[in-house]
């Protein structure tokens, strides 16, 4: 089962997220930028939920430091944001992430097909072959 890293501050979302993913997926969580960074360097996941809006340290730095880290670099990376706006998709992506979703998450497949294509065959769709 391939490993997920959400990074979340509001438990709420959190626990959402966790329940769409967890038939699926090993979920490890984390309410800050620091103790994801943290947390990751010692369990990579395989793919990182990344909320923008976080305290000390924001999703677009979590993520710079990232792409700087040998270890973390290559970990495909889902922004999550409330507040969209046009142009942010367009941001986001040229900022280097790999996936853009927005909050509130209405709908799960708009969450589990933005993780399916980023980790083909991680998430079959129960009643499809
Ligand atoms: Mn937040």
């Amino acid at each position: 089962m391939k490993k997920i890293a959400v990074v979340e501050d509001n438990p709420d979302n959190r626990l959402l997220v966790q329940v769409i993913l967890e038939p699926f997926f090993e979920v490890v969580e984390y309410e800050s930028g620091f103790a994801a960074l943290a947390g990751m360097a010692a369990e990579k996941p395989d793919l990182v939920l990344l909320d923008i809006s976080l305290p000390e340290m924001d999703g677009g730095e979590v993520l710079r430091r990232m792409r700087a880290d040998p270890q973390l670099q290559a970990l495909p990376v889902i922004a999550l944001t409330a507040h969209a706006m046009s142009g942010d998709r367009e941001k986001y992506l040229g900022a280097g992430f790999n996936e853009y979703i927005t909050k509130p998450i209405l709908d799960e497949e708009v969450l589990l097909d933005a993780i399916r294509r980023l980790l083909p065959d991680a998430a079959p769709k129960g009643n499809q072959s």
